[in-house]
């Protein structure tokens, strides 16, 4: 009997006598990573800050009651559900959830500046990188996962990246990543328009824009959702913008509701997908943030190197590969430098083994079964000879 044969031949005896979990496959096809810009761990984990629902110190033009009807109960636990229903109604609840440093759980930055392109780049390349120190360094020398992974045959032409913030172009080097890419005010439609498209462009050149290089969250959910239903990408990024612009704008009621309408964006993301046959049970979202914020009266605004406690982010996790952990307590910190590697992992790849000097994968987000010798690799190593 030939080594090969007799390994198989092993292995099927095996998995007759061993507990079927030790032989569960990876269940996850698709990855989904999606970010809100700037929004604060504070707010995730406490819901709206009491001392801005005012117009001193949080800016607001709406009606304080109407805020706090919205916005306000005593209770954290309920707050924080208010602002934020599907993270705490369902991804807390069938997923993970790290950051809450009021219950010993750490997410950070490792890239010394927190602002947006060092922060995105460590998410995306597993590293920071010294030299990336503005947001207008240009295109990444960096290789990101979602590059790396449109290289995989199965997975080439199925790499989307659709964010509100036009410098997502740079940060994924589209000239040279060749991504599928909408970001700011690009028009999303292109060919022979139907009158429901042609509406859409028309909003895209005719709406006020706060910032030039920044399209409205609500504006990039529509082709976005068009897209995922015709073209079945395998691996998505999603970038969100507002929260981050209007606490620049020192606009707290408009923060928490650009927070709580990216919630909405997200389950209406996860029920579309769930929906549809390819990605029924077989996809994972990541969800998290570039940055935090300062805290206190005035710093809430802002974020950066003055701004302490700006390297605070929290990261959260939903997908068939992914205990049940909840909100997780006392964990040793987690990086924004692990994402690209649990990316990758999720979808079978080794983003770790290819560049060595990134950081590992979130191993509690593969579960158990996974972290375990998988023998699916041992059989595909037999059977490749
Ligand atoms: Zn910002």
């Amino acid at each position: 009997m030939k080594a090969t044969l007799r390994f198989l031949v092993v292995l099927s005896l095996l998995s007759i006598f061993l507990p079927s979990p030790l032989w569960a496959q990876r269940k996850t096809r698709n990855v989904v990573l999606i970010v809100s810009d700037g929004l604060r761990w504070q707010e995730v984990f406490t819901g709206a800050d009491p001392n801005l629902l005012d117009e001193k110190h949080g800016g607001i033009w709406a009606d304080p009651d109407r805020l706090r009807h919205e916005f306000w109960n005593d209770d954290p636990a309920e707050r924080r559900k208010m602002l934020l229903p599907f993270l705490w109604g369902v991804v807390a609840k069938q997923g993970q959830i790290f950051g809450n440093q009021n219950k010993g759980s750490i997410a950070r930055v490792t890239n010394g500046l927190a602002f947006s392109y060092p922060g995105y780049n460590e998410m995306l390349t597993g590293r920071p990188d010294a030299r990336i120190d503005s947001n207008e360094f240009g295109p990444n020398p960096n290789t990101t996962v979602f590059e790396w992974m449109n290289q995989f045959p199965e997975f080439h032409g199925q790499v989307a990246v659709y964010a509100t913030w036009e410098v997502f172009k740079n940060i994924f080097n589209e000239p040279r990543s060749h991504l599928v890419m909408q970001a700011g005010w690009d028009l999303p439609e292109k060919g022979s328009l139907t009158p429901r498209q042609e509406l859409l462009n028309d909003l895209y050149r005719t709406t006020t824009r706060l910032d030039d290089e920044d399209v409205w969250d609500s504006f990039l959910q529509v082709p976005l959702l068009d897209y995922v239903k015709t073209a079945h990408p395998r691996l998505l990024f999603v970038g969100y913008g507002e929260t981050d612009n209007w606490a620049h704008s020192g606009r707290y009621d408009l923060v928490l509701e650009s927070a709580h309408q990216f919630d909405q964006f997200t389950r209406q993301l996860w029920e579309t997908m769930q929906a549809m046959p390819e990605y029924h049970d077989q996809t994972t979202f990541i969800i998290t943030t570039d940055h935090g914020r300062g805290s206190g009266l005035e710093e809430w605004k802002e974020h950066g190197v003055e701004e302490r406690g700006s390297e605070n982010i929290w990261i959260a996790v939903l997908g068939p590969d992914s205990d049940a952990l909840g909100e997780r307590e006392n964990t040793a910190t987690v990086t924004q430098s692990q994402i690209a590697a649990t990316v990758a992992g999720l979808l079978g790849k080794d983003f770790h083994h290819q560049f060595p000097d990134t950081a590992a994968s979130l191993a509690s987000v593969l579960s158990e079964r996974l972290n375990r010798p998988a023998p699916a690799a041992v059989d595909s190593g037999a059977s490749r000879r």
